[in-house]
């Protein structure tokens, strides 16, 4: 089992770093060789997706993958970006089906900004599709205008586009994905509006024929941005296009109390996947060893789950990550009052222990 190990910028080489401890002490064949990714890897080699670096990933059964990006960065050309690597890896490995579980771990429900008994017990899982929608539709770009309300002023414009066989996919992942949970699918679009929402429908309905065991429902994409915060326990499995799917996602993540808990999967058909924490390389907290690692051990635990077949090693993870909040301990963002406030490698060290 080959694992592609890509730290990258700020926070992600110290979080990275106690995933690979958790990893190491399970007894598995894992095999991981690391490489330089982001900002780090410009340095380096001029790019933040070298050749080298594509390579190993994709030649890999798994990538771990920690977070880039650094505000220096932000007058370089966007193809130098940091952040480009990321879409580089997805668009290579073909990685078009984005899980992110948003769970509320009992020990934490005070760390939401919602009342307790609106998340207490949530568990649920968005799916985004990754590859399509606005963010890589063609044509794109600036103008002058030429109709419109001002014609002769300067406009920009993308293009919303998504084909049925792309709709197909993610539909079939978010389906099965939804036969191992309480069977219930809810798809969301803005179908009232949007003619690429009205072909994810039709889409939607259709390859839900072929589940039969799992309840399909339709939701317009402002209203499931204000349900996800009145009652977001009456979701189950939620999956949208890549836009909506990017905000629905990071909203949900935000119920749940902190950033720094919520693992997230990108797969591609073969089932090789890129696992990351959902959050950023956080440079504001980079190098003070406070960060919370547990967002990307999580994600190992996936990494187990879906790319190596491993649902045991995965589940004995979890359950290592709920004795230590068990326990009591916490790192700085999911701190308070009669908690133990640990370090980055506290938590990490806490995690191992609690494995062996
Ligand atoms: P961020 O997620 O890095 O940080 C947002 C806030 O959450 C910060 O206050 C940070 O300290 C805190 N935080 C994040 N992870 C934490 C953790 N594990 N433990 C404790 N606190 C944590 O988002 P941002 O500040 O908007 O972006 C910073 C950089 O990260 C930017 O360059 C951005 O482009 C990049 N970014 C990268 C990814 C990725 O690599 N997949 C995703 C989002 C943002």
């Amino acid at each position: 089992m080959k694992i592609a190990v890509l730290p990258g910028d700020g926070i992600g080489t110290e979080i990275v770093a106690e995933a690979i401890k958790v990893l190491q002490v399970l007894d598995l064949p894992l095999e991981m060789e690391s490489a330089l990714v982001g900002g780090a890897a410009y340095e380096a080699h001029g790019h933040p997706l070298p050749e080298s670096t594509l390579k190993l990933a994709m030649d890999s059964d798994a990538v771990l993958f920690g977070a880039v990006g650094d505000w220096k960065y932000d007058k370089l050309d966007r193809p130098l970006r940091p952040e480009q690597a990321i879409l580089g890896l997805r668009k290579n490995m073909g990685l078009f089906a984005n899980f992110r579980p948003a769970i509320c771990y009992a020990q934490l429900v005070d760390a939401s900004s919602l009342k307790p008994e609106l998340i207490a017990g949530l568990d649920i899982l968005i799916i985004r599709e990754l590859t399509g929608d606005i963010y890589f539709g063609q044509p794109r770009g600036r103008r002058i205008a030429t109709d419109g309300h001002f014609p002769g002023a300067e406009e920009a414009f993308d293009t919303m586009r998504y084909s049925r066989p792309e709709i197909e996919r993610i539909a079939h992942v978010a389906f099965q994905a939804a036969q191992k949970r309480s069977k219930r699918v809810t798809s969301v679009d803005k179908n009232n509006v949007l003619e690429t929402s009205q072909l994810w429908k039709d889409v939607l309905v259709e390859i839900g024929q072929q589940y039969t065991d799992v309840a399909l429902d339709h939701m317009l994409v402002d209203n499931a941005a204000m349900q996800l915060v009145k009652a977001p326990k009456k979701f189950d499995v939620l999956v949208t296009g890549n836009m909506f799917g990017d905000i629905l996602s990071d909203e949900a993540s935000m119920l749940t109390g902190s950033i720094g808990m919520l693992p997230s999967a990108s797969l591609n058909s073969k089932g090789q996947g890129l696992y990351e924490p959902s959050h950023g390389s956080a440079p504001d907290i980079a190098g003070k060893g406070i960060a919370n690692p547990l967002a990307t051990i999580l994600s190992a635990a996936m990494m187990l789950r879906f790319s190596l077949n491993q649902e045991a090693a995965a589940q004995r993870i979890e359950a290592a990550v709920q004795k230590v909040l068990q326990q009591g301990l916490r790192t700085a963002d999911i701190y308070s009052e009669g908690t133990t406030k640990v370090s980055t490698v506290e938590m990490g060290d806490a995690v191992v222990k609690a494995l062996i």
